[in-house]
């Protein structure tokens, strides 16, 4: 089946002229179309754009330019600008938004010859765990208990779309962003790979901001050596970002071969919660053995802060988020519900647009940041923020990478958790960390629980060494072996 290739096999595939990128392409549609209307991984489908790049794709092939992503069948977070394809962030507010221009890391990708399939479903404005929040609706997670095949899990979030989408075998890999976990985490719950690269690594212009100071795009993919061809396409130095980062990218794919002999491996002791499924401890275990098998020494480390993580995480994001979201006033872009005055139109739009997760966070964005509570949180928060970095800064005089699990649980049902937001909040544990300090980090699928379901390790690594964090990924795929399948995929 040409939707079970990886894209490393579909690169050969297409320059061997095995196939067509026309192929390739209409056997992701039709299992788009198969599909989606279960899954509701996609908010759009763009079947004639995405047959017309093909078609282009082909005949770039017959000419001889054949490029990283060439005839790549790819699915796009509906966070990233997308010229003249809609792009809604999930939310009311923009449901019929049709940006003039293309986020850069889409157009990296353009650039390197894949085909879009379309954009994919997201907790509304990348706010959430579950993609329970989207205003399209939630997204079926394709993999399902063994015990209980009728409950519906969530494929995690916020880029719950974009993960459902490639493991259910509908697209070679998707575009993500993480701004506390939504990458990592969607891809432990479905299986995959999912690379959040250090800060500044991919271009964040186009992306529609959640929190800026946070926010990293990043690629999903079913290997760790498809991740590092995403990423070495998506990632850039690009002018149009003050925050990015004036640096080479370096050559992912070699570094997947590298090995770990000699690496030092650092488990920090703090990521053992307690509460946590001895399943999942279990998993970390074998890791770290897999690990030392191969070479590399383990170490005890500790991250003293970790425990202030997800307090300072949920009171940054929203702090950012609620200044970044003042600009869906309803005067230049997306929604308009008129009032008598401006101020009844600002609400009235406002109020119309924006999903109860969105408003919770505006109201403790705004909350932190005013006047009276300033000090005692947001200033509290940033303090804190940069003890945890400094915690990451001296972890790392000792040691290459970071091994942990990548969540305290494996995928829930939908409509679980969703009575209590610090339940919800819970999710992001380990993967918070990583975003407060701007670190790499990848989650690799590395075994699944008693019910049958994905379980993911993270490897996180020092800033803008994304090549070790690969090649630490590469080695517990390698050991794991991970060749379960989801029970909803395409040809199915
Ligand atoms: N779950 C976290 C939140 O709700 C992270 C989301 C994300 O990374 N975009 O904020």
């Amino acid at each position: 089946m040409l939707t079970d290739l990886t894209i490393a096999q579909a690169q050969a595939g297409l320059k061997a002229k095995t196939f067509s990128a026309v192929e390739l392409t209409q056997a992701h549609l039709t299992g788009v179309d198969a599909l989606n209307p279960r899954l509701n991984a996609f908010i759009t489908v763009s079947h004639a754009k995405a047959r017309d790049q093909a078609k282009a794709a082909d005949e770039a092939i017959a000419r001889g330019d054949i490029r990283p992503l060439t005839g790549i069948p790819l699915a796009i977070k509906d966070l990233f600008c997308t010229e003249g394809i809609r792009t809604t962030a999930a939310s009311r507010i923009l449901e019929s938004f049709i940006p003039p221009y293309e986020s850069t890391v889409t157009a990296n990708l353009l650039n390197d010859g894949a085909v879009f399939l379309g954009k994919t479903n997201l907790d509304e404005f990348a706010m959430g765990s579950s993609n329970m929040t989207s205003a399209f609706g939630p997204v079926e997670n394709p993999w399902k208990r063994r015990q209980d095949q009728n409950a519906v899990l969530v494929p995690g979030g916020s880029s719950g779309g974009s993960a459902a989408a490639v493991a259910a075998r509908i697209a070679m890999g998707a575009t993500g962003t993480d701004t506390g976990g939504s990458i990592r985490q969607p891809a432990s719950f479905c299986g995959l790979v999912g690379v959040k690269p250090s800060y500044g690594r991919c271009s964040r212009w186009g992306v529609v901001a959640f929190a800026s100071s946070l926010d990293h795009p990043g690629p999903f993919a079913r290997t760790v050596q498809d991740g590092a061809i995403l990423l070495g396409s998506m990632a850039s130095h690009d002018p149009k970002d003050s925050t990015s980062a004036d640096r080479p990218v370096p050559d992912y794919q070699a570094a997947c071969k590298r090995g770990v002999k000699g690496l030092r491996i650092g488990v920090p002791r703090e990521y053992r919660v307690d509460g946590m499924p001895a399943e999942i401890e279990a998993l970390w275990q074998q890791g770290i053995a897999w690990l030392r098998d191969a070479g590399a020494e383990i170490v005890d480390v500790s991250l003293p802060h970790t425990k202030y993580g997800l307090a300072t995480y949920y009171i940054v994001a929203p702090a950012e988020a609620s200044s970044n979201l003042a600009r869906y006033d309803g005067v230049r872009f997306g929604l308009r519900k008129d009032g008598a005055e401006l101020s009844d139109m600002y609400g009235n739009t406002r109020a119309a647009g924006f999903g109860a997760e969105v408003r919770r966070r505006i109201l403790i964005g705004t909350y932190v940041l005013s006047a009276g509570y300033y000090d005692a949180y947001y200033l509290r928060a940033q303090k804190v923020r940069a003890l945890i970095l400094r915690d990451f800064n001296e972890v790392f005089a000792n040691v290459d990478a970071l091994l942990t699990p990548t969540t305290p649980s494996a995928a829930f049902a939908q409509g679980e958790k969703m009575d209590d937001p610090i339940q919800m909040y819970l999710n992001d544990l380990f993967t918070v960390g990583a975003n407060l300090a701007g670190v790499p980090a990848i989650s690799v699928p590395a075994g699944l629980d008693s019910n049958g379901l994905p379980l993911g390790l993270q490897i996180i690594g020092k800033n803008f060494d994304e090549e070790t964090v690969f090649a630490v990924s590469a080695e517990i795929e390698r050991a794991a072996g991970f060749t379960a399948l989801p029970q909803i995929r395409a040809g199915m």
